[in-house]
């Protein structure tokens, strides 16, 4: 069997408002060209200036990759043509790099075993995305809003194995740049892009000749990409063959990867030190800025939930896919625990309502789970009617129609279940009177049931069942549904044996 040795280029777009070098407005989807200026296209003497806030947001990521950011961090030209890139080099980083040498856990169940991995960044570089072509039958067009963007590359050292991994990084990176808030994350559009590199060789004899795919613009291509490629060089190297060293592009199409140019040599891009814009020096201030953005990365966050809370692994990792979501659910779970709710009593009444109800009506009202901070429902609310059902002041009926409500009508739950009377009814005494009255009703089915019990059958136990229930049913009714329907169904087999 062969080693594999897979590292990753993965370039994402940081959510600034402006680009890197220019004040242009960075945004996806405008109207092709519009926005544009004399910088960002590259005209002779201008002069470019460095956004302090994607210099923020790379540091962040770098951080929270446990990267080093060096004293002095500088930009270099990396020069090559091509029809997108006006300027014929693009501005990004060589010698040094804003982020250097650092680490990302990964961990997953994995679809044979568990994986659990550390994988070294070995670098994060800001630098400036170039435009994009459009290809329509004979005529290629251009399209320049996306030059100057604010891109930052991360870069792994080949520490992964499988397709699989990789498939596990991308997924892992994707939600730690969109906990930090400085990505969309969205693949689809472009704001995450990943390049693979894969080689494979003997055990112990290093790395193999290095094969780089490109155009793996989900996560799931990259693991299959990848899967695909380890397959085809472990063939080649079973029929004695040599790989060769080259680019390939995944066919999301045909499932396979397919050649795109031979890279004999690396490319010689003759950097050199960018020289309109100055070192940048970050000095104490900005680091503090970058630290104090940093948050709880959400691997540690879905362990801790698991620890702290008692959750399933299941509902940990649907409440830390989005941030918002999770922490709508420790601020819920929070605010439950000071009305007096045990912890994990409070985390798994929560849980159940965010990942089963709320999901729903966020679904239907066409609020995105990470906009949750702006829904009517807040922690505060959701926790005191979790509160209300523990104490068996509301039904579970009426705590829906309640949920509704307080949508409907920005109030608190406890102000809608007071208007509406929709306190749950306890007392045996009140609802016994009820079940009397109901039953005043209902004489056919009490005799019948009073006979079935007289003269028990198991045959007719299914029976007697069925129509109990409809009598509990009745009393419910009766009581416009305020009914504790464990009291109810005590209170209705007493009456029928009395
Ligand atoms: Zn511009």
């Amino acid at each position: 069997m062969y080693q594999s040795f897979i590292g990753l280029e993965v370039h994402i777009h940081l959510l600034t408002k402006t680009k890197v070098f220019c004040a242009c407005r960075s945004a996806f989807g405008d109207e092709p060209n519009t926005n544009i200026c004399p910088v960002c296209m590259g005209y002779p003497g201008v002069l470019p200036a460095l956004n302090i806030e994607s210099m923020r947001m790379g540091c962040m990521v770098a951080r929270s990759l446990s990267c080093t950011i060096p004293r002095e961090t500088w930009f270099e030209r990396k020069q090559y043509f091509y029809p997108d890139m006006t300027k014929n080099y693009q501005i990004s980083q060589f010698a040094s790099p804003l982020g250097q040498a650092g680490w990302i856990d990964i961990e997953g169940r994995g679809r044979e075993k568990p994986i659990k991995k550390r994988v070294r960044i070995k670098e994060c570089h800001l630098e400036e995305d170039a435009g994009k072509m459009i290809h329509t039958g004979t005529v290629s067009l251009l399209d320049y809003n996306r030059a100057g963007v604010s891109l930052l590359e991360i870069v792994t050292e080949p520490d992964m194995e499988t397709g699989e991994e990789a498939e596990l990084f991308i997924q892992q990176l994707r939600r730690l740049v969109r906990y930090l808030g400085v990505c969309d994350g969205n693949m689809e559009e472009g704001s995450l892009r990943a390049d693979a590199n894969v080689s494979i060789n003997l055990p112990g004899r290093g790395l193999g000749k290095k094969v780089e795919i490109k155009n793996l613009n989900s996560s799931r291509f990259v693991r299959l990409g990848l899967d695909y490629e380890i397959r085809r060089q472990a063939q080649f190297l079973d029929e004695g063959k040599e790989v060769v060293q080259e680019t390939r592009l995944w066919n999301e199409n045909r499932d396979r990867t397919e050649p795109m140019r031979t890279k004999e040599n690396a490319q010689d891009y003759r950097y050199f030190p960018e020289p309109d814009l100055p070192v940048f020096t970050p000095d104490a201030a900005f680091l503090k800025s970058v630290e104090d953005a940093l948050v709880e990365l959400p691997l540690a966050r879905f362990k801790r939930f698991m620890d702290e809370y008692g959750l399933t692994e299941e509902q940990a990792d649907q409440l830390c896919e989005e941030k918002a979501l999770s922490d709508y659910f420790e601020a819920a779970v929070r605010a439950a625990f000071k009305e007096g709710l045990a912890k994990h009593d409070a985390a798994e009444r929560i849980a159940n309502w965010l990942l089963g109800d709320i999901k729903h009506i966020l679904g239907r009202e066409g609020i995105p789970v990470n906009a949750i901070a702006s829904f009517r429902l807040g922690p505060g609310r959701l926790a005191s009617l979790v509160v209300m059902i523990a104490a068996g002041k509301i039904s579970g009926k009426n705590a829906k129609q309640t949920v509704e409500a307080v949508i409907k009508e920005d109030k608190d739950p406890q102000s809608i279940v007071g208007e509406r009377g929709w306190e749950q009814l306890n007392d045996p005494k009140l609802i016994a009177e009820a079940a009397l009255a109901a039953f005043a009703g209902e004489a056919d089915t009490v005799n019948t049931l009073r006979a079935l019990i007289a003269n028990p059958d198991n045959a007719k136990e299914k029976r007697r069942r069925a129509l109990t229930a409809y009598l509990v049913g009745k009393v419910l009714a009766a009581t416009g549904g305020r009914a504790d329907p464990r009291i109810a169904g005590a209170q209705v087999e007493e009456l029928l044996r009395r």
